[in-house]
């Protein structure tokens, strides 16, 4: 099974550029369908609420179901006290299997990464280059599975690319996405030094064209056993960890 594990849906109230906005979710799903992505893991645009962005993203992920995969997004400094509640919600009211937190809003806390021990889901943080708060949160919280987007960084730092593939390496609970990163050597060098197991597909859809990005994991050139790990077994490990969660199950109704 082909997965996207890195989408956007529903609106932002933001309005200052195209991911605090609208992440529309139809060219998408037709985009993902004829790539033959099956499933897809998708958490809101930016938000002042996201306590309000988790319950949109909620009805959509009922309305598509079995199709998305919700993550919870929560701002570990705006939500501090309230992050634990909000998981829950996600989890129990909406059947979410993970959270989503962007270094552009705040970096990880303890409260965040406590809730995903206790509800036992990943955590995509987009670090924003910062790869080095990798070096803190993840020897903490070794049974939390930290996936890192981009290679640690969109916005092409090398510096940031080079210092996760190391993380990679070394820590067994760290993992990558393919979103966005345009230095393909950087995850040549991912797949070779820490392995298939490691490095996970990821589009950042909508804005990120799901069939562009998922050639960019074909071009690697891989063995048909890598490759499926990348494609989708890899992020289906993760998200299977819950005992509750099995990919396909329709949320828990509210
Ligand atoms: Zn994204």
């Amino acid at each position: 099974m082909i997965i996207d594990a890195h989408c956007h849906g529903g609106k932002g109230d933001l309005m200052t550029a195209p991911w605090n906005t609208d992440a529309p979710l139809r060219d998408y799903l037709a985009r993902a369908d004829a790539a033959g992505i099956q499933r897809t893991v998708i958490f809101p645009a930016f938000n002042s609420d996201y306590a309000r962005a988790n319950a949109e993203l909620g009805q959509i992920v009922r309305r598509h179901a079995p199709r998305l995969i919700g993550f919870a997004f929560v701002h570990c400094a705006r939500d501090a006290g309230r992050i634990r509640g909000m998981v829950a919600d996600a989890v129990q009211r909406y059947g979410f299997q993970g959270i989503k937190i962007h270094g552009a809003d705040a970096l990880p806390n303890r409260e965040v990464c406590e809730a995903a021990r206790e509800f036992q889901l990943p955590i995509l943080v987009d670090v924003v280059g910062k790869a080095e708060v990798v070096d803190m949160i993840a020897p903490q919280y070794p049974d939390v599975p930290f996936i890192i987007p981009h290679l640690g960084s969109f916005a092409d730092d090398w510096r940031a690319h080079e210092r996760v593939v190391e993380q990679l390496v070394r820590y067994p609970n760290v993992y990558t996405d393919t979103s966005g990163v345009r230095r393909f050597d950087y995850l040549v060098a991912a797949v070779r030094r820490a392995g298939a197991s490691k490095v996970i597909f990821g589009s950042d859809g909508p804005w990120l064209h799901p069939g562009l990005e998922l050639h960019k994991v074909r071009l690697l050139g891989l063995s048909k056993d890598a490759e499926r790990r990348i494609m989708g077994g890899n992020i289906l490990r993760l998200l299977s960890r819950r005992r509750q969660s099995v990919v396909g199950l329709r949320p828990v109704a509210a």
